[in-house]
């Protein structure tokens, strides 16, 4: 079954064609992932599937549903969730706190009430409070719940993220460059995560730059360059495509990572 469908898919920046005309057709329990060099407009793309931006033109179906133009807590509630290239956490809150700010589009809670458990809704809080924690164990930051976010290193903040996103249940997944910035270790832990995330038949859309990692979990692989799709293929076929070798992978800093 699709779960994700593109037609034509734009976004301009006055001049500049950041998305154009892609076609992504994705199917559930896939892992897709989405490379191309730097500008190439990955960032572009998960950013109106999201909702963040509206696109210039183009529509995107959504387990058949026409999304397009939808709010951003809407598609939460649809089963869309997603990380950033650039994190974004609340420093100041605690890791379970962080988390459970995720939560509210799919709860009929308030924000502070289900920071604080305030919410007079006993079995609605129960039930963020159990998931809050589930996501925690399986990111293994369970025992860091109640220091401030900003206390922890940067790789683990990247999987409180991860966390964040899981803890709203969703059905597609988007991950803009996860494995950046994290060490080796880190990015095997994320790898397997991303593997058990898929076997629990939630579908990925990952932007990501480490080549092992894309070439080593991913289905199937779409490339862009200038805003355009240039190839799509199974991570062989995108490793011998020569276009993509000419656009991407022939270049120096990807070969380095
Ligand atoms: P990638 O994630 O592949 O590195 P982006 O999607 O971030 O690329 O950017 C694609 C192009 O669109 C770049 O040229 C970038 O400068 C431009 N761009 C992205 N967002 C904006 C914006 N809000 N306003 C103007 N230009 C933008
Ligand atoms: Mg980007």
């Amino acid at each position: 079954m699709e779960i994700l469908k593109t037609i034509q898919l734009s976004k301009h920046f006055g001049g500049l064609k950041a998305v154009d005309k892609v076609d992504l057709s994705i199917q559930k329990g896939e892992i897709r992932a989405l490379i191309g060099p730097n500008g190439s407009g990955k960032t572009t793309i998960l950013n109106i599937l999201s909702g963040i931006y509206q696109p210039t033109e183009g529509k995107i179906l959504f387990k058949g549903m026409d999304i397009t133009g939808k709010k951003p807590h809407i598609l939460v509630e649809y089963g869309m969730a997603r990380t950033f290239q650039n994190i974004r956490l609340f420093p100041e809150l605690t890791v379970l706190q962080n988390v459970k700010v995720g939560q509210h589009c799919r709860t009929k809670s308030d924000l502070v009430s289900i920071i604080f458990g305030l919410s007079g809704a006993r079995k609605e809080e129960r039930h963020i409070e159990e998931k809050a924690m589930q996501v925690l164990e399986f990111v293994g930051l369970q025992d860091k719940r109640n220091r401030p976010a900003k206390s922890l290193p940067y790789g683990q903040q990247r999987l409180l993220e991860l966390a964040r996103a899981l803890a709203t249940e969703p059905e597609l997944l988007l991950l803009d460059e996860p494995a950046a910035g994290l060490n080796p270790h880190e990015t095997e832990v994320l790898d397997d995560l991303l593997i058990k995330i898929r076997n629990q038949g939630i579908t990925l859309l990952l932007v990501e730059h480490d080549m092992n990692l894309v070439m080593g979990i991913s289905d199937y692989i779409t490339v862009l360059n200038f805003g355009a799709k240039i190839a799509q293929g199974t991570p062989e076929e995108i490793q011998n495509n020569p276009e993509v070798i000419e656009a991407y992978l022939g270049k120096e800093e990807v070969l380095q990572t």
